[in-house]
């Protein structure tokens, strides 16, 4: 699930040893990312907003880095615009 840390959406997602950028369904209007600001543009997420997430690490968890020099471990994720992330309309 996404948390709401001040001013930016930020999640987790699991790396399997791919790079594939995965497109989020419309947010519905009761998601908690509605109200949090999209890193890419820093507009507020609406519902309808079309996301993705953004892998920037394994943050400051030492497992975490360990299982990453391996490619598969939980990253921390910026939680963008798909628009902002591809350049694409979604
Ligand atoms: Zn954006």
């Amino acid at each position: 699930m996404a948390e709401q840390t001040p001013g930016i959406a930020v999640s987790y997602v699991r790396h399997q040893g791919t790079t594939e950028t995965r497109k989020f369904e419309p947010l519905p209007s009761d998601h908690d990312l509605v109200g949090t600001s999209c890193f890419g543009c820093g507009k507020d997420f609406k519902p309808g907003d079309v996301t993705t997430m953004v892998a920037v690490g394994p943050g400051d968890d030492l497992e975490q880095r360990k299982k990453a020099q391996r490619g598969f471990y939980n990253s921390v994720a910026l939680v963008i615009h798909w628009a902002c992330a591809t350049g694409t309309d979604a």
